[in-house]
């Protein structure tokens, strides 16, 4: 009942239909909180939107979670990475990261910054240092935190936003302000876990209620985590008025969120953004703010947010939150698109697709709104262990689109997989790095994106074909449900699944999760002899010659498997012979090869014939019948069709 009213309370300030209340009041979402709430943020900060600067000023309540006495503390400043070439960011990525690069280094306003200007507890400034960069300052305390206690940090500090980069900053007159806030690191055991802003790797944060009081120019349209309490307007000037330059800032709002580990927000002009297109699911308001050209799109979209909070309802649990934002970014802002945050993401969409060809939005939006689970709620350590959130949201992304949608936009029709894509990023580099290195220690982006994205993919796959669907859901359904708010590690999801299984996953540990080798079996020849007899005979008396003739059983047939991977695994072969016997042998697949023979030709074999190894490589060369198959209108119609789309979404047309 509260949470509705929150909610409702937010759609009205949000669309402008009314002024919101002129006192302002303390809400909250859960009458019991839902995760430890350790880091609790209270931010003031006021936006200049024409210089893309922000000054702010936040009190941190922290409660020392650990075992032992903390005596300095890390601040994260995100924005720090695009301060300058000689950032770890910076170097990492040659400053061209998700389509978004410096454009003009030059120019003073493509870079960022977050500088602290004062960091004090007990009345006294904290001295500190950078860590390995400047995206993380360390603070000495002025005493040991104990384990338990809790405590006050006040800072303040300013920023420059970026021209759009990797997820934060401005273009044109659109701004995503996220990474925006001096954010403390996780405090786990004895020590700090709070590393550097790298190039490839995301976030790790503690839960928390925020309380956001934003300062904004009038004319600005804004799309925020969590809920709006109520919005002010010092001198009662209506907040749809025409911008004063005079006036920049005249509107207060005032946001709210409970039980989650980051906060964003994004603003955009009122007239070029409109009013959130919204609706409701289940008790959750969804707010859409759409660009401009792609209106179009918003039933599209709509319905793939619907299939992501249905389908995460039913494999997880409800989605707690009473609001969802879905920001559909404006085409120069792609660097900050397809990102999630709590309780809004950004997935964009595409004006132009009258077949519905692309995977856009729905792709996309599915992704992101899984990401509210495994990144949102479970909240793995994304520097360390990044496959616990982008793989396992890739691993939703890809069943929720094949449950939702049938037709020839999940690709059904043409047998083009939704995990096509993953399969060919995995095949792409599958060897370099086991899913246990940290997300900035790989050898390059392509393997950080096998490792994060394509491979977790396919061994929670594998593990469901190991399992069966019932069991795997009841796995999944454990962890989530378990370990929401507690930020699990691997250690945790095998501890789970080995429980809810009954069953001993440590050599599928070993193999797929802490190995790179890979499953590949071949079936590497197909033989067929005719069996004949005949030759030098010795009887008693002398060598009898027989002319060598046809012996029954006239032909006869073999084949050889070849395991071209390092995984040993047993597998299965399904053999029909020309004499209509059937067999289904199994390959312990311990050597490198193996050659049965039969006593007819063999007519067909398959490998693997019941799935069993969804990450087998070789799916053309795990099949054998003697003809080649034909290739008729149907794949001619597939290949076609594929160019066709290929080209227009290569082209950016779709
Ligand atoms: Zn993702």
């Amino acid at each position: 009942m509260a949470r509705r009213l929150v909610a409702l309370l937010g759609m009205v300030a949000a669309i402008g239909l009314a002024a919101g209340p002129r006192t302002w009041t303390t809400e909250k979402w859960f009458d019991k909180p839902r995760s430890p709430r350790i880091a609790n943020y209270n931010i003031e900060a006021t936006l200049d939107f024409e210089h893309k600067t922000l000054e702010g000023r936040e009190t941190l309540t922290w409660r020392n979670s650990g075992t032992a006495p903390a005596v300095e503390m890390p601040l994260h400043l995100y924005l720090n990475a695009f301060k300058g070439p000689q950032s770890l960011f910076m170097k990492e990525s040659g400053g061209r990261i998700q389509a978004g690069r410096m454009d003009h280094p030059e120019e003073g306003t493509s870079w960022g910054y977050c500088r602290l200007l004062s960091v004090r507890m007990e009345g006294r400034e904290l001295e500190g240092h950078d860590g390995e960069d400047e995206t993380v300052r360390w603070l000495k305390l002025p005493r040991p935190v104990q384990p338990g206690e809790t405590i006050h940090v006040d800072i303040t500090w300013e920023n420059r936003y970026p021209k759009v980069i990797a997820r934060s900053g401005w273009a044109g007159n659109f701004l995503m302000s996220s990474q925006w806030f001096p954010k403390v690191g996780v405090y786990q055991g004895d020590r700090w876990n709070c590393h550097a802003y790298h190039a490839s790797t995301e976030f790790f944060a503690d839960f928390g209620v925020y309380e956001v009081t934003l300062s904004l120019p009038n004319a600005l349209g804004l799309a925020h985590t969590g809920t709006c309490m109520a919005q002010v307007d010092p001198d009662g000037i209506e907040r749809d008025a025409a911008p004063d330059p005079k006036r920049p800032l005249n509107f207060i709002w005032r946001l709210h969120a409970e039980d989650v580990h980051d906060f964003a927000w994004a603003v955009m002009p009122r007239e070029s953004w409109r009013r959130p297109a919204m609706f409701e699911y289940r008790g959750v308001q969804v707010f859409y703010y759409i660009n401009g050209p792609n209106r179009g799109n918003f039933q599209r979209q709509r319905r793939a947010v619907e299939n992501a909070l249905r389908w995460s309802e039913e494999w997880y649990f409800k989605y707690p939150y009473p609001t969802l934002t879905v920001i559909d970014t404006p085409k120069e802002a792609r660097p900050a698109d397809g990102m999630e945050y709590p309780t809004l993401v950004t997935a964009s969409s595409v004006a132009f697709d009258p077949l519905q060809l692309r995977f856009e939005p729905e792709q996309v939006a599915i992704h992101e709104v899984g990401h509210q689970f495994f990144y949102g709620m479970l909240a793995s350590n994304e520097f360390e262990e990044p496959w616990l959130d982008e793989g396992f949201t890739s691993w939703f992304t890809y069943k929720a689109m094949e449950r939702s949608y049938h037709s020839l936009l999940g690709g059904r029709r043409f047998q083009v997989g939704t995990d096509f894509e993953e399969w060919v990023t995995y095949w792409g580099l599958p060897s370099a790095d086991p899913l246990t290195r940290f997300g900035f220690k790989t050898l390059n982006l392509l393997s950080y994106n096998v490792g994060a994205y394509a491979k977790p993919t396919f061994v929670l796959n594998e593990l469901e074909a190991m399992l069966g669907r019932p069991v795997m859901e009841q796995v999944m359904r454990a962890y989530a449900q378990e370990l929401a708010f507690r930020h699990p590690d691997r250690q945790d999801f095998k501890r789970i699944a080995e429980r809810v299984s009954g069953r001993d996953l440590s050599s599928f540990w070993r193999d797929f999760v802490e190995g790179t080798e890979v499953l590949d079996y071949a079936i590497r020849e197909v033989r067929t002899q005719d069996t004949t007899e005949g030759g030098w005979l010795f009887s008693e008396k002398a060598p009898v010659f027989a002319a060598p003739q046809p012996a029954a059983p006239g032909r006869v047939g073999s084949i050889t498997l070849e395991r071209r991977g390092g995984i040993r695994a047993p597998i299965t072969l399904w053999v029909r012979l020309e004499n209509r016997e059937e067999q289904r042998l199994v390959w312990d697949g311990q050597d490198r090869w193996m050659t049965y023979e039969f006593d007819s030709p063999v007519a067909a074999a398959v490998l693997d014939p019941d799935g069993n190894y969804p990450m087998l490589k070789d799916h053309l060369h795990a099949s054998y019948t003697p003809k080649p198959v034909r290739r008729g209108f149907h794949y001619w119609a597939q290949m076609v069709w594929g160019a066709v789309a290929g080209w227009m979404q290569g082209c950016g047309i779709g």
